[in-house]
């Protein structure tokens, strides 16, 4: 049932990025990476993403992701993180998660510095930036964010790849694109002026809004209800 469904929808939603690119001038080495989003879904949807040749998987929580993890340990998945980390989860997510999109505050940062160090590696974030202000979100402000990202940066076994952002959730579509626009902004100013700041990806787009953040320069679109349908729980 996913994989019919995920066979329908996939082909559509690769046009409307690949246009979304054209209509902004992006050429096509500034590829867009989809991470299928499978929260809520069960591990027939992760499967299904694998079998429609998607090969990174976004969940949301850490236990949630966990029981997928396991049942698919061997199919070469590459597994993010795109929801809130609680610091108690680190050492969890750390096992699991390739790259974590949701890193909302020097206190996590340091928290996942401390953990890499003491697993002797380093690990790929993304600093959450709420460029929508909503004060229910997680993340830095667009205005506060560089002073913060600039000491992540200076943690020793993090490696910070870019930046996410979360749109608000309203239908004004200038007032996501001034969202997605604010982040690029700053990811620009980012890679400029912070050495160790790699910036390979700019992590923007979901459901509703995916083809605004490509014409602003997301490298990455988390995508859950077009792929799978609404969430189950
Ligand atoms: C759930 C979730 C998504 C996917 O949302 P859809 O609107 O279903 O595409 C993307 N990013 C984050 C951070 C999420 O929590």
């Amino acid at each position: 049932m996913y994989l019919e469904r995920l066979e329908r929808a996939l082909p559509d939603v690769q046009r409307r990025i690949e246009r979304a690119c054209e209509r902004a001038g992006r050429s096509d080495d500034e590829s867009v990476t989809v991470v299928a989003v499978t929260k809520g879904h069960p591990v027939e949807a992760t499967l299904a993403a694998r079998e429609a040749g998607l090969q990174v998987i976004g969940e949301s929580r850490v236990q949630e992701a966990r029981a997928k993890w396991e049942a698919t340990g061997d199919l070469g998945l590459s597994w993010h993180l795109v929801g809130h980390l609680q610091r108690n989860k680190v050492q969890r997510a750390l096992q699991m998660f390739e790259l974590i999109h949701s890193v909302d505050s020097l206190r996590l940062a340091a928290a996942i510095d401390q953990e890499a160090a003491r697993l002797g590696r380093s690990v790929s974030i993304l600093v959450q930036v709420n460029a929508s202000s909503e004060e229910s979100k997680f993340g830095f402000t667009v205005d506060d964010a560089f002073d913060p990202i600039r000491d992540i940066c200076d943690l020793v076994h993090v490696r910070v790849r870019g930046l996410m952002t979360m749109a608000p959730f309203v239908d004004d579509r200038s007032v996501l694109r001034e969202t997605f626009r604010r982040t690029c902004v700053l990811f620009e100013r980012c890679r400029d002026e912070l050495r160790r700041f790699d910036a390979a990806h700019l992590s923007m787009g979901m459901t509703n809004d995916f083809e605004i953040a490509v014409e602003e320069g997301s490298t990455m679109v988390r995508l859950g209800t077009v792929l799978f349908g609404e969430r189950l729980r």
